[in-house]
């Protein structure tokens, strides 16, 4: 895991040059040398430095705490910091990593040792998918050595999903999670109707060409404040010429692909996209319920929608598979048991919720990670063509503000 997610670091950050290091100061996003070196202070704040006494000693990096602690380095001051260049703080990533390989032989046994390596291992893979859309939002190449080549159309309709006494949430069967997964509680799901499929470009652009952005009635109170403020006439990165809806992918404009995704919409938009076409978000535990559940088999919780195996290229589109959107209807084999297609993969889904603990709630170690969050973020499930496949699984809870739409995602939609 370790491996793999500074493979893919090393690849993202490979090929920027003097100001691209840098970037512009914008609030949605971090300079990236700056979440360089704070992935390297991760991994050896958690796995290095913390004593079982409570006490944490020295960095190899000297000010290491005053650069790269995002608890504490405020977000709009780390273009200012004094960082170390790209080369020294691939060094220190590196010298981190060395002494963490160390550490794993000779603690093999350590389970605390265990869960901080794999805890540094998933925040790496978790901003190796905020630097790929940080290459999207700063309009820089997208990431090399990825190809299409996945074909499918549209998946029209809806599946009937029986509904009923569930438990949402993760199990505790010794598999690492996060704390806002735990644990897993009764809930009760009505029968409800969900789309096959994540809404296209093509459903999307019907509402936009129909005037949707600029019709209030289509829109609750804080969407219709967004909109209004952003000025927004269409999804972000959309442009029209000559009567042609054209997109921006990185650093090229590419034609709108019909049966594509809609991606990079916000949580407003979503919810104005439902009204106006008489649908609505599902709900965690309707998307769960979805995802994890067969017909006939109550009680059966799958980590999965297509069963136990982990993730793979056939399956879903996940980081190392397409790079990029591929059509709703592509990737049958991958469908849940009710015949929803790509829960995980392709797009993160928007959904009705808040961002809340679950009941009995107690934070882990890594304290930031979920509590400062709850109540005013909306929670996404299923990963995106730029997550990790060893990060995602049915129960996993991504969570962004309503009005972030630089992050991928898309959403799919319930019948009223
Ligand atoms: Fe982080």
């Amino acid at each position: 895991m370790l491996d793999a997610a500074r493979t893919r670091t090393l690849a993202l950050v490979d090929g920027l040059s003097g100001a691209q290091w840098l970037g512009p100061r914008l609030a949605i996003v971090n300079p990236p040398l700056w979440e360089l070196g704070h992935l390297g202070w991760f991994q050896e704040y958690w796995c290095l430095r913390r004593r079982p006494d409570g006490t944490v000693s020295g960095s190899l990096l000297p000010q290491a705490d005053a650069l790269y602690d995002s608890a504490r380095v405020a977000h709009d001051s780390r273009w200012d910091l004094p960082l170390p260049d790209a080369a020294a703080t691939l060094r220190y990533l590196g010298d981190v990593r060395a002494a963490v390989d160390e550490r794993l032989m000779h603690k093999r046994g350590d389970p605390g040792l265990h869960y901080f390596a794999q805890l540094s291992a998933l925040h790496e893979e978790m901003h190796a998918e905020a630097l790929t859309y940080t290459r999207q939002t700063l309009a820089y190449p997208g990431p090399a050595g990825v190809t299409h080549g996945i074909q499918g159309g549209s998946c029209p309709g809806d599946a009937e999903i029986a509904g009923g006494p569930f438990q949402l949430g993760a199990k505790d069967d010794g598999q690492f999670v996060f704390d806002n997964e735990k644990w897993e509680h009764a809930v009760d799901v009505q029968p409800f109707r969900m789309a096959r499929a994540a809404v296209t470009n093509a459903q999307f652009a019907e509402f936009v060409d129909a005037g949707g952005y600029g019709e209030q009635r289509w829109w609750d109170e804080p969407g219709w404040a967004w909109r209004s403020g952003e000025g927004a006439t269409a999804p972000l990165y959309w442009r029209r010429e000559a009567g042609v809806w054209l997109r921006r992918h990185f650093d090229r404009e590419e034609i709108l692909a019909a049966d594509e995704p809609v991606i990079h919409v916000n949580w407003h938009e979503a919810a104005a996209w439902c009204r106006w076409a008489r649908r609505r978000l599902p709900t965690e535990a309707e998307w769960e319920f979805a995802a994890a559940t067969m017909p006939g088999m109550p009680g059966v919780k799958r980590p999965y929608p297509w069963g136990d195996a982990a993730p793979d290229t056939p399956i879903a589109n996940l980081y190392g598979n397409a790079g990029r959107c591929v059509p709703v209807g592509a990737l049958a084999l991958g469908d849940s048991a009710w015949g929803i297609r790509q829960m995980i993969g392709n797009v993160w889904e928007w959904t009705a919720d808040w961002f809340r603990p679950y009941p009995g709630f107690v934070r882990d170690p890594y304290a930031e990670y979920s509590e400062p969050w709850f109540g005013n973020h909306k929670v996404l499930r299923g990963g995106c063509h730029a997550t990790g496949p060893g990060l995602i699984r049915n129960t996993w809870r991504n969570f962004y503000t309503p009005d972030r739409r630089d992050v991928f995602a898309g959403f799919r939609t319930c019948a009223l």
